[in-house]
C-alpha cells in the first residue's frame, strides 16, 4: 500500500467549480486554486462525502482492487473479514452462497467482523466500569478518530483506547488460523484504507463493497458458478447492530438512559461535528459518546446501494435476528471467553491541523477585496462552501480559497464588466463611426483636389485674358463691365478652388511656434461684430504656445466665427474660450443660434453642404477647416442642439491641437 497516494483525489477533467465538495467537507480538507477542487492528504480524515456529494462523480476512491487481486493470485492463506453491513449491500445473495462465492474468488476463511464488534463491546463495557467518571469517546470510526487528532488534539486523550472492531478482528482469527494468515477487510468504509496503514502487518488489504464487487466480476466469479459455503467461526451476537447508529451502545449494554444521560449516541456529518465541539467546552453532561461520522455505516461511501437509511436498517434487523437465534449461545460465550484476553489496547496520537486564525486586521483587507468592507455586507450565504464570510477570508488567507468563491462579489465584479464592456463598445461604435466619416471626407477630398488642379489652370487664362481684354477697352465701355464682371467671378473661383486645395490639404501648412492666445485677440479684436451679438472671450490664463500654421489656423477661426454670426440672425451671445487639455492647446466658439440638426450633423463638414441661400453659402468654411486640422493633427468636433424642446439651442465647435506638433506630425 502507497501511503503518499491521498485516499480521495480529484478527476480534474471532470470538476466544475461548484463548491459542493467544499461545503461538504468537514475537515475544511479542499483546497480551491484556479477553480479546481483539491484534497490536502494532510487535512482529510477519510470520510469520503465529497465523493457522495459530487453530482459529476469528479472524486475518486484510492483503489484497492489490483492489490487484493495480486494477493489473492499469490495463494497466501487469506481470509476475508466481512464488515457487518455486508447483507445490506448484498441482499440479493444467500449469506451462504455469499461465503461460497468469497471462496471461490480465492478466500480461505470468510469471517464476520461483527464477532470482532462483540469482543470490542466488552471491552468497552469493562473500560466504562473500571473507570467510573472519566468521559470517553468511541474509537470505532476511524473519520471520527482522524477528526479528533487533527481538529480537537485535546480530546485524543478521551478516545477509548481500544482497538476497533476491524483489527480486533484480524487479531482473533489469526489466533484461531494462523500469524502467518493474510487478512482482507471488506465493508463501506474508505477512512478504514488509512486505519489500517497505521497498523502495518495486521490487515494486508482494505477494499470497500464496490472493489468487492468489481474483484467479483472481474474474476467472473457469480451466484451461479458458486456453490454455499459456511462462514468460518467465530459467529457474532449482537455486533451485527454495530452499523446502525448507537449499535455499539446496545450491544455493549450500554443503556441511553434519558434521565442519567450518561451514554449518548450520534452521528452524521451534520451532528459530530457539533457533538465533538459540545464535548470539548464540557457542555455535555454524557461520560460516553458513541459516534459515527456517517449516518451510521451501512450510509458509508463504499456502498453501492441506493435505497434509503431506514431500508438499509430494516435489512440489516432482518439479518441480525436470523442469526441471532442460529447462533448456540454456549458457542458464543466459549469463543469470547477464548479470545478475550488477546491485547485489543492502542494508543492515538494528536497530530493539530486546526487553522490558527489570522490577524484581523489580514482578514479586513481580504474581505474588503471582496468589497464586504463593513460587517453588514458579510452576507454568510454559504455558496462559496464555507459557513461565514470570516471564515472564506480565513481559507483565503491560508491559502484553500479563492476570493472568485463568493458569488456575490463574483456576480458584482461580472455586472461591473459588463457595463464596462457596453461602454467600451458604445466608444467604439462612435469611432467606427467617425472612422467612416472620415474615410468619406478624404476621398472627397482627393475627388475636389484633382478637380480643383484641372481648373486651377484654365481659370489662370480666364483670369489673364479678361484683365487683357479690359485693360484693351474704354473704362466706360460695355465690353468693359463686362469683362470687368468675367474678372470678379473668375476671381471667386480661384477662391473656391483655393479653398477646395485647403481641405484636400494640398497647400503646404509653415509651422511655426504661436501664442494662441494672442492669434486668437488679434483676429477677434478686429472683427465687425453685429450689435446684437454679445461677444465673450476667456482665455484660461496659462500660455498657449502651441507650433501651428498661424495663417490657416486663422481661417479656421475666421470661418467657425463667421458661421456662428450667420447663425444668429436674430442676435445673441458669441464666446470664444481657450484652453489646455492634458498635453493638448484648444480653443472652442460657442453661439446661441440656431443649432445643427442631427441630420444636418453629419453633413456638416461635406464640401459644398450649406443650408444657406445660393450666393450666401459656399459650403467649404467647414470642409476647408477640417482639412487644415486634419492636417495639424488635431481633431475638430462639434455639440450643438437644434430643438428648443431640449433647452436652449446653440452650437459649439471645439478644435484640439497636439502643443508639440514635429513628432506627431510624423
Ligand atoms: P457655409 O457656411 O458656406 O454654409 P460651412 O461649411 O461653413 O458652409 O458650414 C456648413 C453648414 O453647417 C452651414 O450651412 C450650416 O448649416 C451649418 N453650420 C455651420 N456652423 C454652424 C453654426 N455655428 N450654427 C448653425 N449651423 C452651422
Ligand atoms: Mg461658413
Amino acid at each position: 500500500m502507497n501511503d503518499i497516494t491521498p485516499l480521495v483525489k480529484t478527476i480534474t477533467e471532470k470538476c466544475r467549480t461548484c463548491y459542493t465538495c467544499v461545503r461538504g467537507c468537514p475537515a475544511k480538507a479542499i483546497r480551491i486554486s484556479s477553480g479546481q477542487a483539491e484534497v490536502i492528504k494532510e487535512r482529510c480524515i477519510g470520510c469520503a462525502n465529497c465523493v457522495l456529494m459530487c453530482s459529476r462523480q469528479a472524486k475518486e476512491v484510492r483503489s484497492s482492487v489490483a492489490e487484493v487481486r495480486a494477493l489473492l493470485a499469490s495463494g497466501a492463506e487469506t481470509a476475508i473479514c466481512l464488515a457487518p453491513s455486508f447483507p445490506v449491500e448484498f441482499p440479493e445473495l444467500d449469506p451462504l452462497r455469499f461465503a461460497g462465492m468469497l471462496k471461490n474468488l480465492g478466500f480461505k476463511y470468510v469471517t464476520e467482523v461483527a464477532f470482532g464488534a462483540d469482543m470490542v463491546s466488552l471491552k468497552y463495557r469493562r473500560l466504562v466500569n473500571e473507570n467510573p467518571g472519566k468521559k470517553y469517546i468511541s474509537s470505532a470510526c476511524p473519520a471520527i478518530v482522524s477528526y479528533i487528532e487533527k481538529y480537537h488534539p485535546a480530546l485524543a486523550a478521551n478516545l477509548a483506547p481500544i482497538v476497533s472492531p476491524m483489527l480486533a478482528s484480524a487479531r482473533i482469527v489469526k489466533a484461531r488460523y494462523g500469524a502467518n494468515l493474510k487478512v482482507v477487510f471488506a465493508g463501506p468504509c474508505v477512512a478504514k484504507k488509512d486505519e489500517a496503514l497505521r497498523h502495518p502487518g495486521e490487515i494486508t488489504g482494505v477494499i470497500t463493497f464496490r472493489e468487492l464487487r468489481e474483484l467479483l466480476e472481474t474474476a467472473g466469479v457469480s451466484d451461479a458458478t458458486s456453490l454455499n459455503a459456511h462462514f468460518d467461526p467465530p459467529y457474532p451476537s449482537k455486533g451485527v447492530l454495530y452499523p446502525i447508529g448507537g449499535g455499539l451502545l446496545t450491544s455493549s449494554e450500554f443503556e441511553e438512559d434519558l434521565m442519567s444521560g450518561k451514554f449518548l449516541s450520534t452521528e452524521g456529518l451534520e451532528n459530530f461535528t457539533d457533538a465533538l465541539r459540545n464535548f470539548e467546552h464540557g457542555d455535555m453532561d454524557a461520560d460516553f459518546l458513541d459516534i459515527l461520522c456517517c449516518n451510521g455505516c451501512l450510509m458509508g461511501p463504499g456502498m453501492t446501494t441506493k435505497s434509503s437509511r431506514y431500508s438499509r436498517q430494516a435489512s440489516l434487523r432482518r439479518y441480525a435476528k436470523k442469526s441471532y437465534h442460529k447462533i448456540k449461545i454456549s458457542d458464543w460465550e466459549d469463543a469470547i471467553q477464548k479470545y478475550r484476553n488477546l491485547d485489543y489496547s492502542t494508543g492515538f496520537k494528536p497530530e493539530d491541523k486546526r487553522i490558527t486564525p489570522p490577524p484581523a486586521a489580514e482578514i479586513k483587507a481580504i474581505l474588503e477585496r471582496m468589497g464586504k468592507p463593513v460587517p453588514e455586507d458579510e452576507l454568510n450565504c454559504g455558496a462559496c462552501g464555507y459557513q461565514t464570510c470570516v471564515e472564506h477570508a480565513t481559507a483565503i488567507y491560508r491559502g484553500l480559497a479563492e476570493s472568485e468563491m463568493c458569488l456575490p462579489h463574483t456576480i458584482e465584479r461580472l455586472k461591473t464588466t459588463a457595463k464596462e464592456l457596453a461602454s467600451s463598445y458604445g466608444q467604439l461604435a462612435k469611432t467606427k463611426q467617425a472612422l467612416l466619416q472620415s474615410e468619406k471626407l478624404a476621398s472627397m477630398g482627393q475627388l475636389a483636389a484633382g478637380v480643383a488642379h484641372e481648373l486651377n489652370n484654365p481659370l489662370g487664362v480666364v483670369l489673364l485674358y479678361s484683365h487683357l481684354l479690359a485693360d484693351q477697352c474704354q473704362k466706360d465701355s460695355r465690353i468693359f463691365k463686362d469683362a470687368q464682371m468675367v474678372t470678379e467671378q473668375a476671381d471667386r473661383c480661384k477662391k473656391i478652388v483655393g479653398g477646395l486645395l485647403n481641405f484636400a490639404r494640398k497647400n503646404k501648412p509653415f509651422f511655426k511656434k504661436t501664442d494662441l492666445r494672442k492669434l486668437v485677440d488679434a483676429h477677434f479684436k478686429g472683427l465687425p461684430v453685429p450689435a446684437n451679438i454679445r461677444p465673450d472671450i476667456a482665455h484660461d490664463g496659462a500660455e498657449l504656445d502651441v507650433e501651428v500654421d498661424p495663417d490657416q489656423i486663422t481661417q479656421v477661426f475666421s470661418n467657425l466665427i463667421t458661421n456662428a454670426i450667420e447663425a444668429m440672425p436674430a442676435g445673441g451671445s458669441l464666446k470664444v474660450s481657450t484652453f489646455q487639455q492634458g498635453g493638448y492647446i484648444c480653443f472652442s466658439v460657442t453661439d446661441s443660434g440656431t443649432g445643427i440638426s442631427e441630420e444636418n450633423k453629419k453633413k456638416i463638414f461635406e464640401p459644398f453642404f450649406t443650408t444657406k441661400q445660393i450666393g450666401k453659402g459656399t459650403g467649404l468654411g467647414l470642409a476647408v477647416s477640417y482639412g487644415i486640422i486634419k492636417v495639424h493633427k488635431g481633431k475638430i468636433m462639434v455639440e450643438s442642439n437644434a430643438d428648443i424642446a431640449k433647452g436652449a439651442t446653440g452650437t459649439t465647435f471645439t478644435v484640439v491641437l497636439p502643443r508639440q506638433t514635429a513628432e506627431v506630425r510624423q
